[in-house]
């Protein structure tokens, strides 16, 4: 579904992707972990065409996309999450998922939609009529990855989606994007520095290291890895 070949992404004169090349197959969920500026958001952000990449290749379903903008590669199916609690604070909970279905005509399937996010995230559905800005911090960081789901997305791009979640809530968000990959077949590319839970609700991983990968493997590979344990797993 998608293929990256030899990408190198710069920040003018910082080389943050080295050659990156990853694959992910419809359907899948790959998890791309790593330390605190390995390059793991810029990997994201040049697939949804908001950090460019300067050479290098990415197709999606066969079609080049690495020279497209962002709102082009988005009406594609390409949705990103970006980290933190980006919503509308002033409009409802279902006004702002609601937003997330700015593009789509299919009034009926919309309304749908909204009741699936509210099965999937009960915590929302019990405050569907209060506005973003009075939700919870963790609650704030759950509206994001709702609203991107009602654009119905083919892939849909998270970045750190545990990031400052208490405990019960970071349990609640890696069985949703389970059940979402499960339920929709989503294609999911998760960044992660939780790596030991993304690395069990994934079927794929990527290790990367200073801009380029350093490993990949299936998820249960790299679970058992004695490098991915000393290195990202604390054991
Ligand atoms: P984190 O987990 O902290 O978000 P990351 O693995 O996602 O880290 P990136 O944010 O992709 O890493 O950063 C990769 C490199 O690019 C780092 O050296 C970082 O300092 C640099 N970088 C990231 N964003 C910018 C920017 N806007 N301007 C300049 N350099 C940047």
């Amino acid at each position: 579904m998608l293929k990256i070949k030899n990408l190198h992404t710069y920040y003018g004169g910082i080389h943050a992707l080295k050659s990156v090349s990853l694959e992910l197959n419809e359907g899948e969920i790959i998890t791309l972990i790593g330390a605190n500026g390995a390059g793991k958001s810029t990997t994201l952000m040049s697939i949804s065409g908001i950090v460019p990449p300067r050479y290098g290749e990415i197709f999606f379903m066969g079609k080049p996309i690495h020279k497209m903008t962002p709102d082009k590669i988005f009406s594609l199916g390409i949705v990103q999450v970006p980290e933190g609690r980006r919503i509308f604070p002033y409009l409802t909970v279902t006004e702002n998922l609601d937003m997330g279905a700015y593009l789509r005509k299919d009034k009926l399937e919309i309304k749908k939609d909204i009741d699936y996010m509210f099965t999937l995230f009960p915590r929302l559905a019990e405050r569907r009529n209060q506005v973003g800005g009075t939700l919870s911090g963790g609650e704030q960081l759950l509206l994001p990855i709702s609203r991107a789901l009602m654009r119905t997305p083919k892939l849909l791009l998270l970045d750190e989606p545990s990031l400052g979640l208490a405990p019960v809530l970071v349990q609640l968000i890696f069985e949703t994007i389970k059940r979402i990959n499960k339920e929709n077949r989503t294609t999911i590319f998760l960044v992660e520095q939780n790596a030991n839970m993304a690395l069990r609700i994934a079927h794929r991983g990527y290790v990367m290291e200073s801009g380029a990968i350093a490993l990949e493997d299936t998820a249960a590979n790299l679970l058992a890895s004695e490098k991915v344990k000393a290195a990202y797993l604390g054991l």
